[in-house]
């Protein structure tokens, strides 16, 4: 690989001032249960609460803000069934920007519907015999849009790194830091605004169990690829991490953690019951991850960022029902 330029804690600065006024900024809670039960003072920054439902709009809206005059005329393009598909969706709405997005045939009526809600052209392909990225880059080459990637890019990942910079702000220096991992962008911008707010916090990403190739390419130094995990956590089904992401994730994560598809539904329910949130499985790695190494935590503080609460009702007590 060529080398490339990272983005550093100044990019993370200047997407703050850009999403100012426009993202929320989200509340941090904390539970006396929950304190308790690790024997540590947790924090949770609740992303659930960002517009559209999860921390991606941070990535998005930013992103779209640094567009030429010309990118904004022509427009962008994405491809995501997930939460990224309504964070540029949102993004672009909100900027004046036409947008198109490439989602699966069989993606969740609900997803389809808030994207076009949204105003934006949903272009469907068939997930088992298509490629989404080269129905993405088709489009952006014939119609001249700009492609944003879900992760992999540093607009996307600086405007990631402003949850953990508003937590840090808010609750000063913390001991340790758990990042829910999927391709690595909130948890790359997460880690240029913890080494520059808190240096000596470790950082932990947690992934799924079942798709463990942060971990296997923390550990073994290079990006390694699987094929699409079967876990309960869809926003972070991906197979491998990104160039842009796994260079800073290398550099500034203490290491990767994993969580069971079962510890994420206990997760669910303890956010349901004792925090009154809702929290999609994705969003509950960090607790997840937490928990799951908690008699290390003992006396300290400890942060935990809850990614997202974008689940459907039906789905939320089917999965919690046991
Ligand atoms: C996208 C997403 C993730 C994973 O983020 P990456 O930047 O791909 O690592 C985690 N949680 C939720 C709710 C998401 O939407």
């Amino acid at each position: 690989m060529t080398s490339i330029e990272l983005p550093t804690y100044a990019d993370v600065e200047a997407a703050a001032a850009r999403i100012a006024g426009v993202a929320n900024r989200t509340p941090v809670l904390t539970s006396r249960t929950l304190n308790e039960q690790a024997g540590a003072e947790v924090f949770i920054k609740c992303e659930n609460f960002q517009r559209m439902g999860a921390f991606k709009f941070r990535g998005a809206f930013n992103a779209l803000s640094k567009f030429s005059p010309e990118q904004r005329r022509r427009g962008v393009v994405a491809f995501s069934s997930g939460n990224h598909a309504q964070g540029i969706a949102l993004s672009a709405k909100i900027l004046g920007i036409p947008a198109t997005i490439v989602m699966p045939h069989d993606a969740p009526a609900a997803k389809v519907a808030a994207t076009k809600g949204y105003g934006a052209d949903v272009v469907v392909y068939d997930r088992y015999k298509e490629d989404r990225e080269a129905i993405g880059r088709r489009l952006a080459s014939e119609q001249g849009l700009t492609l944003i990637p879900p992760y992999d890019h540093p607009d996307v990942l600086a405007g990631q790194g402003t949850a953990a910079k508003e937590l840090f702000e808010e609750v000063g220096a913390l001991d340790y830091l758990f990042v829910p991992l999927g391709g690595g962008g909130l948890l790359s911008g997460t880690a240029l605004a913890t080494r520059a707010l808190a240096p000596q916090c470790v950082l932990y990403g947690v992934e799924p169990e079942a798709g463990n190739d942060g971990q296997r390419s923390f550990r073994t130094g290079g990006i390694v690829r699987i094929d699409t995990p079967k876990t309960i956590a869809d926003g972070a089904q991906t197979q491998y991490l990104g160039n842009y992401t796994f260079a800073i994730i290398k550099r500034d994560v203490n290491d990767i953690l994993t969580a069971s598809d079962p510890d994420l539904v206990n997760a669910m329910k303890f956010f349901a019951e004792r925090m009154k949130t809702i929290v999609e499985p994705t969003g509950c790695l960090g607790l997840a991850g937490a928990l799951n190494v908690k008699d290390t935590l003992k006396g300290k503080r400890v942060g935990v960022i809850v990614s997202g609460g974008n689940i459907d009702l039906e789905r939320f007590c089917a999965l919690t029902a046991a």
